[in-house]
């Protein structure tokens, strides 16, 4: 059965961890590089995106995420999708650089610092609209080729995009009651075992 761990360092990592075993998933905690050993594939939850790298780099994580990454399906949620960027402008944290994006951080500012909307995605909510929660969000600006758009604002902006195995959201279906995309993560797990 594919294992799936979240990385449990800060942050909204219990709420996917529910949501996995909710659709089925075997899940772990991950907060050492040992514990991505025999793991399918990975998310890496909203929360602070600072806050996350500078912990990852105090535990030894940066190589050993990036490294995991790199071939097997990984999910970042707001900040974890900060972290999979490539660009983030000139902030200088720490982040794995995987995803052909670049991503403005609070890009909503502080007037509209969370907000709900539905929104249609690409392959996994196209009928029905997914409840879109953002909560000091970032956006992405640019995506490259690469990149395949899966959601965009109704005004314009990328908020969910899907490169191969890596998939980025800008907002937090974990803290919905749809499975969808937990749904559409573990599927992306289990085709890549196959
Ligand atoms: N604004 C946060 C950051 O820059 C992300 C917010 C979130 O994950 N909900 O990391």
């Amino acid at each position: 059965m594919p294992k799936i761990g979240i990385l449990a360092l800060q942050g909204a990592f219990i709420e996917h961890q529910k949501m996995l075993d909710t659709v089925g998933a075997e899940t772990t905690q991950v907060r050492l590089p040992d514990d991505l050993q025999d793991l399918d594939g990975l998310v890496i939850p909203g929360g602070e995106s600072t806050t996350i790298g500078k912990l990852a780099t105090q535990y030894g994580l940066i190589a050993p995420l990036r490294e995991f990454a790199r071939s097997k399906p990984t999910w970042g949620t707001c900040a974890g999708l900060i972290f999979l960027a490539k660009d983030i402008g000139i902030e200088a944290q720490p982040i794995l650089g995987l995803m052909d994006i670049q991503v403005n951080r609070n890009a909503f500012g502080r007037q509209v610092d969370s907000f709900e909307i539905p929104l249609i995605i690409k392959g996994i909510a196209e009928d029905a609209p997914f409840p879109a929660v953002f909560i000091r969000a970032p956006m992405v600006t640019h995506a490259q080729p690469t990149v395949t758009v899966l959601a965009t604002l109704p005004k314009g902006g990328i908020v969910a995009v899907q490169q191969q195995h890596l998939l980025g959201t800008a907002f937090h279906p974990e803290l919905t009651d749809d499975l969808r995309f937990h749904e559409y993560f573990y599927d992306m797990v289990k085709s890549n075992l196959a």
